[in-house]
């Protein structure tokens, strides 16, 4: 009969007398030579088991943040580089007012004072008188910018587009009079932007 040496108390010892084996129990001296080699389950607490939780979702999640600075890195940049780079304007943005200039050099306004009627924060205040030559136009045309909330219905009402909201946002003043604008300063607007503002009613013609 071929001999199986088996551990006391592993199976009972009725069913290898059945299957006739003979078990040979190990000495409690043997005993003390065995080693475990499983996890000792037993003895886990949850102090460890969070531990070592935390810890894998720490790197877990710095690996994460990382990864994604580097992807960003690599990208092109959402932002622009103000003032130095500036990003596109539609033709309809609504800046700093201007009045416009036809090519000879007479003012465009014909003192109709549409603006004025029409602007909802009553911003715009015109004084008219006709010239020598039977013209009408406006001897003081004043916005107050401080009132303005860039409704662009002034535009709108012009029939002869000379007051317009140019392409211009780079107006901030250290004072609240700066912004009180006259005829002068509108006419000098005007100058300035002519060439951008002639070039956005065009773009928008259709539409207009
Ligand atoms: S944009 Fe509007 S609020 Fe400003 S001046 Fe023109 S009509 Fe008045
Ligand atoms: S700017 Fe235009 S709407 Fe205003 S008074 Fe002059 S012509 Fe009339």
């Amino acid at each position: 009969m071929a001999t199986l040496k088996v551990l006391c108390g592993r199976i009972g010892l009725q069913g290898l007398f059945k299957q006739g084996l003979r078990p040979v129990c190990a000495s409690p001296q043997a005993r003390s030579h065995y080693k475990q080699i499983g996890q000792q389950d037993d003895k886990m607490e949850w102090r460890p088991i969070m531990d070592r939780a935390a810890t894998a979702i720490f790197w877990n999640d710095l690996f994460k943040g990382v990864g994604i600075v580097i992807g960003m890195a690599m990208k092109e940049p959402a932002t622009i580089n103000y003032p130095f780079e500036k990003g596109p304007l539609s033709p309809r943005f609504r800046g700093e007012h201007a009045l416009r200039r036809y090519p000879s050099g007479e003012e465009r306004c014909i003192a109709c004072k549409l603006c004025e009627a029409i602007c909802p924060a009553q911003a715009i205040t015109i004084e008219a008188e006709p010239r020598a030559d039977g013209s009408r136009r406006t001897t003081r045309y004043d916005i107050d910018m401080t009132k303005c909330i860039y409704c662009g219905f002034c535009q709108e009402a012009c029939p002869v587009d000379a007051i317009v909201e140019g392409p211009n946002f780079e107006y901030s003043t250290e004072t609240r009079e700066e912004l009180l604008y006259n005829k002068e300063k509108l006419l000098s607007n005007g100058d300035k932007w002519e060439q951008e503002i002639a070039a956005n009613l065009q773009a928008d013609y259709l539409y207009r």
